[in-house]
């Protein structure tokens, strides 16, 4: 009868939604602040990450801020409902709810979310500070301190618009991925300075296609944003890359589908 119980409570655990996928997702489909948009979900919300998760995306993304008492939180834009986040109390972003009456998440509930299942991964935008080169790379370590606190870095990758916020999380965790947004670096320079990939622009790719098989050839990562016109998705599809950042997993999904 034990063995029975035991045998059942085994199944159910691993039958659970939350435990069902074992190892992370490989499709290239990066959720951009979630996936929000067929939903109607509002952008970088827990409600937002689950969907992706949902979906079976290989990875969600999502931005971080510091407020000015040095709370990392989860919103894309610098300001939330009217307040400054990097010049705002926490407490005083609480006075406000997301559209769908979530709280702003901190960085610690969205990868206590995020920790939840093992398909998607959580891809950590560290957002560059506005002050100051310094608050840049300030908030770089604490995101990774968060993240080693959290146990959560086999599910993080990191990218970032700040070069010495990105060198900074580099020497925080040597064996963190981190990519580069700006698109200002080749791949070359990007891979000398212990850069994980790239993460450029859609069109900037388009202008220099050749960086794709640089970076390739470096063993870099080739991620782009955000492609979500079908016909940027089909020419980055064909360039093979690792990762394609969207709005529309959705229809990537299916143009990967329809691929095969
Ligand atoms: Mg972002």
């Amino acid at each position: 009868m034990r063995f029975a119980l035991f045998t059942l409570l085994t199944i159910l655990l691993a039958s659970s939604a939350s435990f069902a996928q074992k190892s992370f997702h490989k499709n290239k489909v990066i959720a951009h602040r979630g996936a929000w948009k067929a939903n109607g979900l509002p952008q970088n919300s827990i409600a937002s990450l689950k969907q992706a998760v949902a979906l079976g995306c290989e990875g969600s993304e999502f931005d971080v801020w510091m407020t000015s008492d040095g709370i990392l939180v989860v919103n894309h834009d610098a300001d939330f409902e009217g307040m400054e986040i990097e010049t705002s109390t926490y407490k005083e972003l609480l006075t406000k709810k997301l559209a769908n009456g979530e709280n702003l998440p901190t960085v610690e509930e969205y990868l206590k979310a995020g920790k939840k299942q093992k398909g998607t991964k959580l891809i950590f935008e560290i957002k560059p500070s506005k002050i100051s080169v310094e608050r840049s790379q300030e908030v770089a370590e604490k995101s990774v301190l968060a993240v080693k606190k959290m146990k959560a870095e086999k599910w993080v990758d990191y990218i970032t618009f700040s070069y010495e916020g990105g060198l900074k999380a580099i020497e925080m965790d040597p064996k963190a991925n981190v990519a580069y947004l700006t698109g200002d670096k080749t791949p070359a320079e990007l891979k000398e300075a212990g850069f994980f990939g790239f993460d450029y622009n859609i069109n900037l790719l388009k202008n220099n296609p050749q960086w794709i098989q640089e970076a390739k050839d470096l063993g870099l990562t080739v991620n782009a944003w955000t492609v979500n016109k079908e016909e940027d998705l089909r020419w980055f599809l064909d360039q093979e890359p690792d990762f394609i950042t969207t709005d529309e997993p959705e229809l990537l999904f299916r143009l990967i589908e329809a691929k095969k």
